[in-house]
């Protein structure tokens, strides 16, 4: 098992310097204590560096990302952000390869939330992005099974990381 606290607090650490450079408040909730998920290390560092990177990218100068965990029946991740949202009509799209929503500004492939998706479902987890928070913003949503025994995610082989 993976302690998912662990690596959200590694990946927060990690991108800390690029959100002290915009000015935005990068915040770590609920990850005092080991939140354990069955799961693959190097995948879940991705997904949740891909969350957290976009909460930054698509904040502006001043706002806040907040990444979250929490144990509600399921383990949750939510990374939720101040920044500029994702419109209702892009909210299904924006996890198709190479979608991105016009006029976003930041660079970018559009490759993010598709691998987000795609770890997710490795680990027989949910990605939702949460419309309309107060004040605009984003939360994207990430629910893991619930209970220590579920079977094992598959197909965690090189051919996601090839190693050489
Ligand atoms: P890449 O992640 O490949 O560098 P990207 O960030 O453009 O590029 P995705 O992470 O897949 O690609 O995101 C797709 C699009 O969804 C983004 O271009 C942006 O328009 C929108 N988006 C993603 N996350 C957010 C967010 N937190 N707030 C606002 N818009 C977002
Ligand atoms: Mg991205």
């Amino acid at each position: 098992p993976v302690d998912l606290n662990a690596v959200v607090r590694e990946v927060a650490q990690d991108l800390f310097p690029r959100a002290l450079e915009k000015g935005i408040d990068l915040g770590v909730e609920g990850a005092g204590r080991p939140l354990q998920v069955d799961g693959n290390l190097v995948l879940l560092r991705e997904m949740i560096k891909n969350l957290v990177d976009n909460a930054i990218k698509y904040t502006p100068r001043g706002g806040s990302v907040t990444a979250r965990t929490r144990l509600a029946g399921a383990p949750i991740l939510e990374v939720e952000d101040s920044g500029i949202g994702i419109p209702e009509a892009d909210r299904e799209r924006v996890f198709e390869r190479f979608y991105r929503v016009l006029g976003s500004g930041a660079d970018g492939s559009g490759l993010g939330l598709p691998i987000v998706r795609e770890i997710a479902d490795l680990h027989r987890a949910s990605v939702t992005l949460n419309p309309n928070l107060a004040g605009g913003g984003t939360m994207a949503r990430v629910v893991f099974p619930r209970g220590q025994h579920q079977p094992a995610p598959p197909a965690l082989q090189s051919t996601y990381f090839p190693l050489g």
